[in-house]
């Protein structure tokens, strides 16, 4: 049975590059993956996908059609596409026996696909029919800021929550920014501490109002982290020079037993 690799991260994280990346490092290991495109309005995809949204929908028809701008037209041609999902399931199904990765790639607008009733319909309907994980691209040189860091992994968090699927954290672009920092903070919640605090002092200088309770929000906030870091797997990995890609799918493998051992049962229990 394949398994499904579903990407999400906020815009400009890296996704279609990192589809790009394992696309090709699958098909130098003679096992093609068989790609959906779910982003209507990507102008460059470095890729072919097996179904492109766009062949189904024009967003920009769809924008002049319903007045909408460009979130909403976007939306809206997701919506459009995810009446016709279970053909694309059906699709995916009939390629189930020659197929062993199934990718999903997703609007660069994470909330998209993450708040709207498509996303999760999609989601549900993957998860109910394959092994299905899910991959979550962090611009790592952008999260360097313990402050933008926690607001990441808040929204990780959010994710992991809604869909209860196995999760792995792409800690992507380490070729700009290694992410050695990022694992000992989720590791060490004092150095996490110590980064807020030292951030903090930086922000008392440039005369920000009330550190404080930034600070003790995010002390608390911290403390929930803490208890969502033990539930996921976290690799860095270049979607540009390809480092890190073979680690990411040995988590891919244990995301499939995580799949069968928790979330599997749960499904055969509730159908
Ligand atoms: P998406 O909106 O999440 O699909 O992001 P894209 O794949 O379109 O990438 C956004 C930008 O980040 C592009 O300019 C990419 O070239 C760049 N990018 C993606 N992955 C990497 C990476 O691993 N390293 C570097 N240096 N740039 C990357
Ligand atoms: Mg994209």
């Amino acid at each position: 049975k394949p398994i499904v690799i579903i990407t999400i991260g906020m815009a400009g994280s890296g996704k279609t590059t990192f589809v790009q990346r394992i696309n090709s490092y699958l098909h130098s290991l003679d096992t093609p993956p068989y790609i959906v495109n779910l982003d209507p309005a990507v102008t460059h995809m470095p890729f072919d996908a097996n179904i492109d949204i766009r062949e189904t929908v024009n967003y920009e028809e769809v924008m002049k059609q319903y007045n909408l701008g460009p979130n909403g037209g976007i939306l809206t041609a997701l919506n459009l596409f995810t009446t016709k999902f279970d053909q694309v399931l059906s699709f995916i199904e009939q390629r189930a026996d020659v197929v062993d990765h199934v990718i999903l790639d997703t609007p660069g607008q994470i909330e998209i696909f993450t708040w709207s009733a498509s996303g999760a319909i999609i989601t549900d309907a993957v998860a109910s029919a394959l092994p299905t994980v899910v991959a979550y691209i962090i611009d790592t040189p952008r999260t360097i800021a313990p402050a933008t860091f926690m607001s990441n992994m808040l929204y990780a968090c959010s994710i992991l929550y809604k869909t209860r699927l196995p999760f792995i954290l792409v800690f992507n672009k380490t070729d700009v920014q290694p992410h050695d920092f990022a694992i000992e903070w989720m590791q060490d919640f004092e150095a996490f501490q110590a980064a807020l605090a030292a951030h903090g002092s930086q922000r008392e200088k440039t005369g920000d109002s009330d550190p404080s309770y930034m600070d003790s929000l995010m002390n608390s906030m911290s403390l929930v982290l803490d208890e969502f870091y033990k539930h996921l797997k976290a690799v860095g990995v270049s979607a540009v020079t390809g480092d890190g890609i073979p680690e990411f799918f040995e988590a891919v493998e244990k995301s499939r037993e995580e799949y069968e051992k928790e979330y599997r049962p749960e499904i055969d229990r509730l159908t």
